[in-house]
């Protein structure tokens, strides 16, 4: 079967590889759909170490092909989206089916090889199974959305609120759609790009502030007369906008920390404390029930991801997709693949 490879940093090619074998517990899954994730970028640039050559992708739909001994046959075409991280299956954590907690769970595409190829073997507790009107163009577009799950969960915003959500790429886009969805009131949004700012009106932004060319804290105190924002979630990862969030909350807020980079500044204890905020650090997906209900909401049209797509590529031209995604050519958001091309 044909499988996108890293071989090395900047270089991706793609090769014939080896049908993946089922075993038990696990499952085959033919690959319908793959989404490209700053992961997959990040481990071509180097900005994420890979043990190469691997097997990039972990964001990705299809239908069960194959069931390993003790996984129900009847699964054998089934239409499923899948949970990107392995867990051990062998820790006490996991004996305890806390799966999202493993201390040894390991991300697809990074660990091991990942789902840019025709076929990807998984553990069975790995899958959500789609309805069949939820295609899987749109299934492989769900880890932005667990995210925003896993951290709109926590911050129990209410109804009328101001929120501020930093970075609008596909995460903080999700993340303003589902603080839309759970009753903001003033719904600030933040990035260094306009064209951007079309879907988070469309999704329920009423205010946006391009950082290149707004003051952050003088716009966001105008809007708010002075009081600042009750809600600020930073998913942009950059050490500008984290550097920042303290000026934009207002005492006693909440303040959800998501965007990731190694360069980010030390959080500021003392005005933390002055504050008397309350913090949440969100390390990810969840992983437990975010992909299902994720599924819910784009099965009810809730949240419709198809704005995100931005770019379409085969398989075959991985490298272009990798690319284009690397360098946010031509307003690139999601960039999605299929092993023919075909959605
Ligand atoms: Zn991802
Ligand atoms: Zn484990």
């Amino acid at each position: 079967m044909r499988a996108a490879v890293l071989t090395g940093l900047g270089q991706v090619e793609v090769q014939d590889r080896p049908e993946p074998e089922v075993r038990p517990d696990w499952v085959i899954v033919d690959v319908e759909a793959m989404s490209v994730c700053g992961t997959d970028v990040h481990q071509l640039e180097g900005r994420i170490e890979t043990p190469f050559p691997r097997v990039p992708g972990h964001d990705f739909a299809g239908r069960v092909a194959e069931v390993g001994e003790g996984v129900d046959p009847s699964l054998v075409g089934t239409p499923v989206a899948v949970k990107p991280s392995l867990p051990c299956m062998d820790c006490p954590v996991c004996a305890e089916k806390n799966f999202d907690e493993c201390p040894k769970k390991k991300l697809m595409g990074l660990w091991s090889d990942g789902c840019m190829t025709e076929r990807v073997a998984v553990p069975a507790i790995n899958l959500v199974p789609r309805p069949e009107d939820v295609p899987a163009w749109q299934a492989c577009l769900l880890e932005p959305l667990a995210v925003g799950l896993n951290t709109i969960d926590r911050l129990n915003i209410r109804l009328g609120d101001t929120v501020l959500v930093l970075g609008q790429g596909p995460i903080g886009l999700c993340m303003a759609r589902l603080a839309a969805l759970s009753g903001a009131g003033k719904l600030i949004v933040t990035d260094a790009r306009d064209e951007v700012f079309e879907i988070s009106r469309a999704w329920g932004a009423t205010h946006t502030i391009n950082v290149r060319e707004q003051d952050l804290v003088e716009t966001v105190s105008e809007l708010t007369d002075g009081l600042l924002a009750d809600v600020v979630i930073e998913t942009s990862g950059y050490p500008d906008s984290a550097g920042a969030v303290l000026d934009v909350l207002r005492k006693k807020g909440k303040l959800a920390m998501v965007g990731f980079a190694k360069d980010l500044p030390p959080l500021p204890i003392i005005p933390m404390l002055m504050k008397t905020l309350t913090l949440y650090a969100v390390g990810g997906n969840g992983g437990f029930g975010q992909y299902e209900r994720a599924l819910e909401l784009l099965h009810t049209g809730r949240v419709q991801l198809d704005k995100l797509v931005t770019h379409r590529f085969a398989l075959e031209d991985v490298a272009e997709a990798l690319d284009t995604g690397l360098h946010r050519k031509d307003g690139a958001i999601k960039i999605i693949l299929s092993p023919t091309g075909e959605f």
